[in-house]
């Protein structure tokens, strides 16, 4: 980069954002590095999810094995099972009650899309219907390991949105 000829304002614009560039990317990595799931349990999966947390599979090898019972304390929704219809509002408002910055991950087929129920009255196709979701982690269920890949997605996604200022989906095949 030439930067002969810059005003001094302009100089000085380039070493704000500079900075700031880097701090973004800092407070990136380190978000990435602790992200507390919300406890979502909403069926067959949620055996699995629990699996990835526990001393095998070692989630917290990631720094995101402090599952919390409370929204105000998580700032990734692990959504494992199937969404009902009954079941939507309160998704909704739980989400709602996280705070930013917030993230989604739709663990297995029955809340990437409805799976096996795709034909059911009572569940929603998908939880993305109900609230945006940053990564889809097929199965049915899929296991701990592919949970635990999902959530390095995630993490991926975070550090790259930060450094380039884009917004990416995940879909983890
Ligand atoms: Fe159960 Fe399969 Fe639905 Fe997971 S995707 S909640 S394992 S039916």
């Amino acid at each position: 980069v030439n930067l002969e000829g810059i005003t001094p304002e302009e100089q000085q614009e380039l070493e704000r954002s500079v900075i700031m560039t880097s701090f973004e990317q800092v407070k990136a990595w380190a978000r990435s590095n602790s992200l507390w799931p919300l406890t979502f349990g909403l069926a067959c999966c949620a055996i699995e999810m629990m699996d990835a947390g526990a001393a095998h599979f070692d989630l917290d090898r990631f720094g995101s094995g402090v599952f919390r019972a409370s929204p105000r304390q998580a700032d990734v929704m692990m959504v494992a099972g199937t969404v009902t219809k009954k079941m939507a509002p309160l998704v909704r408002r739980l989400y709602d009650q996280m705070p930013e910055p917030k993230w989604v991950i739709a663990i297995g087929v029955c809340a990437t899309a409805g799976g096996p129920y795709i034909n059911s009255y009572s569940v929603v196709k998908g939880v993305d219907k109900i609230v945006p979701v940053d990564v889809y982690i097929p199965g049915c269920p899929p296991n701990p390991a592919a949970i635990i890949y999902g959530l390095n997605k995630l993490q991926e996604k975070i550090r790259y949105e930060a450094k380039t200022g884009k917004k990416v989906l995940v879909d983890n095949e």
